[in-house]
């Protein structure tokens, strides 16, 4: 057979073989609930299963619909996790509820989250193949490799799916870092991927509108030792749990300066006590200690790693900065690190807690007074050029992003050289079909935004939300309330809101006593013997409400209460 007739048995083979479909569940026009899927014939991949958190519902956040997953339960394969960021993992525990995956593959890091995630929810343990950038995962219709990029955590792997009608990479969430504090990347493991031949890139958006290229992790960390190298007093360092380069950083630096480490806040206990068991921190048991045995301590012989960026009104570092904290009385001596950003949104909570710092006199340090205490995990325009260049695709598919990011990743990618029309911006749900090299638009899959809270694993869907919205302008009434579901406590008191039946007004008295009366109510419960739950605490509203209503007034509205978790908002 000469060539063109192997060419050309080859491409009537193709014809026999079904197609390859690459679509997102989640994580298109949203930051948060990742969850990509690639699939062909009778084998369908999942790649994470994230959350998004929300933090201003009366709910823990929001996850993808499994309802597609559930339907194609047969061909699920396994479910391949890209690193252990709560946008890629935090939907496990709902996701092993409502199918069955075969098989998890995740790197170590990520592995041990998830099962202590499982083991929070009292999900049964499940076994994961821990992965690496050398991993191979072989059948029938694909290849799947893997390699290392750089992000804010370690153990974060982009993959390559290779299959007869083309290959696809997905980048996973990265930045580039010349001299990362972990892992490098592998760059020419991704450049020679690049030319056995790329037809569609998966690739981050989330820092698409950011023109700089991001700056070392190292950096980050020399800069943050020379501060500690000045100061006098107490070091409290803020800065993201998830970002576990900072953190191991922040631990080396306060090990130099022959200062004891003292850890507030649970999503930062959580990840010093995974990376030491798996010994990603070798620490000796004396290096952190108990706040309670501060006292036994000079102040300048204390460093304080702490969450609370955002200026959470429940964080260790809000209540330091306000004066609310038992333990730390911070005084001029004192430098206060916030190796952050500021999540939009946040800005004027944030902004209150550092007037509250400056009032306290203590020498404030952030990325406005002193640039480089922080870097993004996710790379900018420059560095999303640079993975367009490594991999040279034919199709490109910008995911991990608002659509505002994915166009302007577009934007990036056609400067790169990719044809305008060879470039997807599409919903979660929209499937790309690849066959024998070339990528088109396909049909939809559904998908919804499913609401989650503590309680229940498998979610309400946001046509249910939408009800619930619907009603309250036929009239209802809200009551919101802010509680510490750890501690057992009122944060934000009771607070009445009457759509179409009430009016507000004429009726504040009335008002005040149905808000007193759902506190003392809860605070029974609280101090009672029973078993505090959500349920719990919304029963109580509702009866609360509409027995006061009732005795007034003989009518019996619908009563919706909503419980904010504020514990939850210590967790960034
Ligand atoms: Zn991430
Ligand atoms: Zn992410």
């Amino acid at each position: 057979m000469n060539d063109e007739d192997k060419n050309e048995s080859f491409q009537l083979n193709l014809k026999k073989i079904p197609p390859m479909y690459v679509y997102a569940l989640g994580g298109l026009g949203e930051v948060g609930k990742n969850m990509y899927i690639v699939e062909q014939g009778n084998e369908l991949w999942i790649i994470d299963s994230g959350i998004m958190f929300a933090a201003e519902i009366s709910v823990e956040g929001v996850i993808p619909s499994f309802e597609w997953l559930e339907k194609n339960q047969k061909r699920i394969k396994g479910l391949i996790i890209t690193h252990g960021h709560e946008d890629h993992i935090g939907s496990i525990p709902h996701l092993l509820n409502s199918v069955d995956i075969p098989k998890i593959y995740a790197g170590r890091i990520a592995a041990n989250l998830i099962w202590s995630k499982l083991s929070e929810r009292q999900v049964p343990r499940q076994k994961i193949e821990i992965i690496n950038n050398k991993s191979v995962i072989k059948t029938l219709n694909f290849k799947i490799d893997f390699f290392n990029v750089n992000h804010s955590i370690p153990d974060c792997f982009g993959a390559r799916f290779k299959s007869k009608h083309g290959t696809v990479v997905t980048t996973a969430d990265f930045k580039f870092d010349f001299t990362p504090v972990g892992a490098k990347a592998d760059l020419y493991k991704m450049a020679s991927f690049g030319n056995e031949g790329v037809t569609l890139l998966l690739s981050d958006s989330t820092n698409a509108q950011s023109e700089k290229f991001s700056i070392s992790e190292k950096q980050v960390a020399e800069n943050i030792d020379d501060i500690a190298s000045k100061a006098k007093g107490r070091i409290i360092a803020a800065t993201f749990a998830s970002n576990v380069f900072r953190v191991r950083e922040l631990i080396k630096i306060a090990i130099k300066y022959k200062r004891k480490i003292v850890v507030f806040g649970y999503s930062m206990d959580k990840i010093i006590k995974i990376s030491r068991k798996i010994k990603y921190l070798n620490l000796g048991e004396e290096v952190i200690i108990d706040f309670k045995d501060m006292d036994k301590y000079k102040e300048n012989q204390l460093f304080i790693i702490s969450t609370g960026t955002q200026g959470e009104p429940t964080a260790a570092l809000t209540k330091m900065s306000d004066g609310r904290h038992k333990e730390i009385h911070l005084n001029e001596k004192d430098t206060v690190i916030f190796a952050s950003s500021e999540i939009p949104g946040n800005y004027e909570n944030i902004e209150k807690v550092v007037n509250n710092l400056i009032k306290k006199g203590v020498k404030l340090i952030n990325n406005y007074n002193y640039p480089g205490v922080h870097a993004s995990g996710h790379g900018g325009m420059q560095e999303q050029l640079l993975m367009i260049n490594l991999f040279k695709p034919l199709y490109f598919f910008p995911i991990h992003g608002e659509t505002v990011m994915q166009v302007k990743h577009a934007k990036t990618a056609i400067a790169a050289g990719i044809k305008k029309e060879n470039i997807f911006i599409i919903p979660n749900g929209r499937k790309l079909k690849i066959f024998s090299g070339k990528v088109t638009l396909d049909d939809y899959v559904p998908t919804d935004d499913i609401y989650i809270d503590d309680t229940n694993l498998k979610g309400q869907s946001s046509k249910v939300i939408t009800d619930r919205n619907s009603m309250s302008e036929f009239g209802v009434i809200t009551i919101t309330i802010g509680i510490n579901s750890k501690e057992n406590k009122i944060i934000i008191n009771p607070e009445f809101a009457s759509y179409g039946t009430f009016n507000q007004q004429k009726n504040r008295a009335f008002i005040a006593q149905i808000e007193t009366k759902i506190k003392s109510n809860l605070e029974l419960y609280y101090r009672s013997e029973k078993r505090v739950t959500f349920n719990g605490i919304k029963e109580i509203i509702r009866n609360s409400v509409r027995n006061e209503i009732y005795q007034k007034r003989k009518t019996s509205p619908i009563v919706i209460p909503i419980v904010l978790n504020c514990n939850f908002l210590e967790n960034n």
